[in-house]
C-alpha cells in the first residue's frame, strides 16, 4: 500500500518512516503544505495513498488544516466516503481537545506520542486496512 507521512521532527519522521516501510511504500513530508499537495498529486496520477500518518502540530499549515482541506478535495472529486482514504493523527497532545477536533476534521483515527510500534500496527490494523 501507499503511505504517506507527515511530520515535522526529522527524528519522529525517520522513526515512523521505519515501522511503516514495513507495510508499503512511503513518502514523508514535513508540514501540512506538503502533505496537501502530495495527496493531490497522487489523486491526479490515479495512485492515491492508503494511508496518512498526519501531524497535527506541524509549521506553515497544521494537520488539522490539511485534513480539512483532503477531504474537501475528495469531495470535489466525488470519492466516496467509503474510498476516503484513512487518516491517522499523532498528537503529541494527548489532550481531549485536540484529539476531538481532529475527529471533527475527518480523522480516521489518532495515536498519541512517543509512538509504540504494537499501538501503532494495532490501530492500523482497527482501520481495516492489511498489515
Ligand atoms: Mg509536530
Amino acid at each position: 500500500m501507499r503511505i504517506l507521512i507527515a511530520e515535522d521532527d526529522p527524528t519522529s519522521a525517520r522513526y515512523l518512516e521505519g515501522l511503516m516501510s514495513r507495510l508499503g511504500e512511503c513518502a514523508v513530508v514535513a508540514d501540512g503544505e506538503e502533505a496537501l499537495l502530495a495527496f493531490a498529486k497522487a489523486l491526479d496520477d490515479d495512485r492515491p495513498f492508503d494511508l496518512i500518518c498526519l501531524d497535527i502540530m506541524m509549521p506553515r499549515m497544521d494537520g488539522q488544516e490539511a485534513l480539512q482541506a483532503m477531504r474537501k478535495l475528495e469531495l470535489e472529486r466525488g470519492i466516496k466516503p467509503s474510498r476516503e482514504v484513512k487518516v491517522l493523527m499523532t498528537t503529541a497532545l494527548g489532550d481531549v481537545r485536540s484529539v476531538m477536533s481532529a475527529y471533527k476534521g475527518g480523522a480516521t483515527a489518532y495515536i498519541t506520542k512517543p509512538i509504540v510500534s504494537e499501538r501503532l500496527f494495532e490501530t492500523i490494523r482497527s482501520l481495516g486496512i492489511e498489515t
